[in-house]
């Protein structure tokens, strides 16, 4: 089973939406394996949006993503890389379809909710950049052969 990656941002965490971002993701059989509040410093952001880091509106995420604590989660479940992030949208929430994260909570192509790992790469990059080992609990699933069917598992 892959793992990935959901920041929720400070936007939602000051919006109150932590409740139902973590929901929506329960709802679709996502198996919530991994779960912390954090205050993110420069050092981490740096490293995470490494890809960002020298364009002009970098300053603006900075300041976005230190605005307040985040909530670090970390879902397992069959291609859970890719469901997650579709399940997220795209990134501008004003440009995000209806029933994704973005699309029904956000307006905005910076305060838009969450982030999510683009590949399992990624995402294995990302996990061991948030979360300790010990962060992480293998517990029993005894639903798994109803959101699964046995050729799948
Ligand atoms: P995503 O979060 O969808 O994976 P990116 O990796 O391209 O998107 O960007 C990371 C984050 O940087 C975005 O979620 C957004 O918060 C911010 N961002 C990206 N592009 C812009 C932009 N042009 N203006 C403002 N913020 C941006």
């Amino acid at each position: 089973m892959e793992k990935t990656l959901l920041i929720i941002k400070p936007c939602a965490v000051q919006r109150g939406l932590i409740g139902q971002i973590i929901t929506r993701l329960e709802n679709r059989g996502l198996k919530l394996v991994a779960m912390k509040m954090a205050q993110l410093d420069k050092e981490i952001l740096a490293a995470h949006y490494s890809h960002l880091v020298n364009k002009p509106f970098y300053p603006i995420i900075e300041a976005s993503m230190m605005a307040s604590p985040v909530i670090l989660t970390a879902w397992e479940g069959l291609q859970a890389v890719s469901v997650v992030r579709e399940m997220a949208g795209t990134t501008d929430g004003k440009k995000a379809a209806p029933g994704t994260l973005r699309g029904d909570f956000c307006m905005s192509h910076q305060e838009n909710i969450v982030h999510t790992s683009d590949s399992l790469e990624t995402a294995e990059q990302e996990l061991a950049r948030f979360f300790k080992p010990e962060d992480f609990f293998d517990y029993p699933s005894p639903l798994l052969n109803y959101l699964y069917a046995s050729d799948e598992l």
